[in-house]
């Protein structure tokens, strides 16, 4: 019997853990996808596309599918599935591991000012107009309404309409190199940068040439989310699956694995 994995998607992780388990006979998986971006990259491996209809529709979505475990590899901003991903593992009693990215950490050479909120950073902008790059994505634009001011370069996978009276879109997925960082900062004139803490490294470039042009940065941090177990790595993840599937091949799962944190 195989072990049926479910992972919450929507990032590299994801597609890497879906990927890593297809080639281990042991395991079944199937990758979710909230269906956000109007160009998905298919991944190789199964998957499905769409909200489960809250955690009581994802509890139910786990019992009717008898999934032996759930990993979180959504992003660090994706506060609300993650939230539920909690809710509907305890209400069905099954295993659920998060893979949480490191935050960043300022080094020196970084003008970082820490901001809580996407509100707090479009305030921290100031009240003069700034050539401000904004890379929080397509759905945190609103809370810059507030600061109309500024002209802003915002780069989404997707285009859209973000609603501001001086901004321009820049339709791209990263990851993107530290020459076209520099090179796009450089040619943009940008003197401001705001970005999520997302700790990943297919989007730190940026942040290492906003400190070689010394642009300083409005970083917002992460949400809260309800405690969970976590891992750091895909290694670790993959180390609980496999002592929550037991040693031998076809075996019922051995009993969970203390909890790490
Ligand atoms: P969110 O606010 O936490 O979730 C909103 C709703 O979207 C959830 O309640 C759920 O709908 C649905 N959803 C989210 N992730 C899902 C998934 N992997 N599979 C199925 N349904 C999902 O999430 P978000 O910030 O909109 O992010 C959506 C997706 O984009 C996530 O998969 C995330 O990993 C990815 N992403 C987010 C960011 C970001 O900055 N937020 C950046 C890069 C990638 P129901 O309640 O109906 O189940």
């Amino acid at each position: 019997m195989t072990f049926s994995v479910l992972i919450l998607g929507g990032t590299n992780e994801g597609r890497l853990l879906a990927k890593q388990l297809a080639s281990d006979a042991r395991y079944q998986t199937l990758l979710s996808y909230a269906g956000r971006t109007a160009s998905l990259h298919t991944p190789d491996t199964p998957f499905r596309v769409g909200g489960f209809g809250g955690a009581e529709g994802l509890a139910l979505f786990l019992r009717e599918h008898t999934f032996d475990a759930v990993v979180d590899t959504t992003h660090p901003f994706a506060a609300r599935i993650s939230a539920n991903a909690v809710a509907a593992t305890e209400r069905t009693g099954t295993p659920l591991i998060r893979l949480t990215r490191p935050s960043w950490h300022a080094l020196p050479g970084d003008y970082w000012t820490e901001v809580a909120t996407m509100e707090a950073a479009a305030d921290a902008l100031g009240p003069r107009a700034r050539r401000v790059f904004l890379t929080v994505g397509r759905q945190e634009i609103a809370a810059f309404l507030r600061a109309p001011q500024h002209d802003y370069l915002v780069r989404a996978v997707d285009p859209f309409d973000t609603g501001l009276p001086r901004a321009r879109v820049l339709a791209a997925r990263g990851p993107f190199t530290l020459e076209a960082e520099r090179k796009l900062l450089r040619d943009e004139r940008i003197e401001l940068l705001v970005s999520k803490n997302s700790g990943t490294e297919l989007t730190y470039a940026k942040l290492l040439a906003a400190r070689e042009l010394g642009i300083p940065v409005a970083m917002v941090q992460r949400p809260h989310v309800p405690a969970a177990r976590e891992s750091a790595s895909l290694a670790d993840v993959l180390a609980w699956l496999h002592t929550l599937h037991g040693p031998s091949l076809g075996g019922s799962p051995a009993q969970e694995p203390p909890a790490s944190t």
